[in-house]
């Protein structure tokens, strides 16, 4: 059985007064989640020291939303996957569409992001994804082929760490979901690839489907066989409708 993985992408939202009222809303209706459903927030940097320790005790998994390619050293304004691990955080977003488009993070910016992140015990949660000119010129497969090729260079031992997203860019934000047919599509598609790369270890890889998944959409593409949960963005600012979103499994 695959973990089921929902993790909140909270972006660049959120003072520290309002982050630490959300986790307390989350963690307090926590009890609706079945146990086999792994929560997991990224708040941004500031929140991450002081909030560690409350979803630890939760059972809440704490996540970056990035981290450096640097291990250390002159790199005014980075902060690095070892400072993270030293505040307990246990998971790091990689390669969000966000972080591709906006900060120009190509496979070589994520090939040494990813290695240093396992380098120091943070688990990936590796994003790829089409933009939609790319699905309509039909190269959602080829683009996707090519995203994946940062994880198909990992040994065996830290492949079986990742944690993948499919979040289709033209789904980002937009209040378009992917229909649960496209998403299991995509995520057979992932599957098939990793698995052409790592045999029967690709069975045991959470693919998370991500893009304005909200409680109304979420049971439909969340019961998909090859989507083990979501990576939610807009919807994961709002503890009721996260934790809806959970509920669905
Ligand atoms: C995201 O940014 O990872 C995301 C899925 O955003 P949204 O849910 O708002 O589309």
């Amino acid at each position: 059985m695959r973990k089921k993985i929902v993790a909140g992408n909270w972006k660049m939202n959120t003072t520290f007064a309002e982050g630490e009222a959300l986790v307390k809303a989350i963690i307090a209706k926590k009890g609706e989640v079945k146990n086999d459903v792994t929560l997991v927030v990224a708040p941004p940097f500031t929140h991450l020291t002081c909030l560690a320790e409350e979803l630890e005790k939760a059972g809440i998994g704490l996540s970056a939303q990035n981290c450096a390619e640097h291990e250390s050293g002159a790199y005014t304004g980075e902060v690095s996957a070892k400072m993270l691990a030293s505040v307990d955080v246990k998971y790091c977003i990689l390669g969000h569409s966000e972080r591709r488009e906006y900060y120009g993070e190509t496979n070589a910016t994520l090939t040494k992001k990813i290695d240093v992140a396992l380098k120091y015990g943070l688990i990936p949660i590796f994003c790829v994804g089409e933009k939609l000119d790319e699905r309509e010129a039909n190269r959602h497969f080829d683009v996707i082929n090519a995203q994946l090729e940062v994880l198909t260079r990992l040994s065996a031992e830290d492949f079986g760490k990742v944690i993948v997203a499919y979040e289709p860019v033209w789904a980002i934000g937009t209040g378009k979901t992917a229909t649960s047919a496209q998403a299991q599509e995509i995520h057979t598609f992932i599957r098939k690839a990793l698995a052409a790369k790592f045999g029967a270890a690709a069975e045991q890889t959470p693919i998370l489907y991500g893009g304005s998944c909200k409680p109304s959409n979420a049971a439909e593409i969340f019961a998909q066989p090859d989507v083990d949960g979501g990576l939610i963005g807009g919807a994961s600012l709002a503890a009721d409708d996260f934790i809806a979103i959970a509920k669905v499994f």
